[in-house]
C-alpha cells in the first residue's frame, strides 16, 4: 500500500512556473511523514527542501540561502550531483 504521505506531493507545484508534479526524493522518513527530502522542478531546475517535515516551496526572494545551503551540505552524500551542484536558486561548489 502506498501511504498518503507519498501521494500528497502530487498536488504541489513549483511556485515559479507552476509545474506539477515535482520530482520527490525522500532522504529521511518516519511512519507518518517525510522528515527530510527534496522536491525538484524539471522545468526550471529549482530544488525545494523538506526540512523537519515541512516542504519549503517559496519564491526565490523569500528563501533562506544559509539554511538551504546548509541543508545541501548536510545531505551531500545522499543527493544526486545535479541537485547539489547545479540546482537553482542555490547550490554548492564541489570544494565545499
Ligand atoms: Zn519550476
Amino acid at each position: 500500500m502506498i501511504s498518503l504521505k507519498h501521494e500528497l506531493h502530487k498536488f504541489l507545484a513549483c511556485p515559479i512556473d507552476k509545474k506539477s508534479p515535482l520530482l520527490l526524493l525522500v532522504l529521511d522518513d518516519s511512519s507518518s511523514e517525510i522528515v527530510s527530502g527534496v522536491f525538484r522542478c524539471g522545468e526550471c531546475t529549482r530544488f525545494y527542501p523538506i526540512i523537519d517535515g515541512i516542504p519549503i516551496l517559496l519564491p526565490d526572494h523569500l528563501r533562506n540561502q544559509s539554511q538551504e545551503t546548509n541543508f545541501l551540505i548536510k545531505w551531500k552524500n545522499k543527493l544526486p550531483d545535479e541537485i547539489i551542484y547545479q540546482s537553482l536558486p542555490f547550490n554548492i561548489k564541489p570544494e565545499d
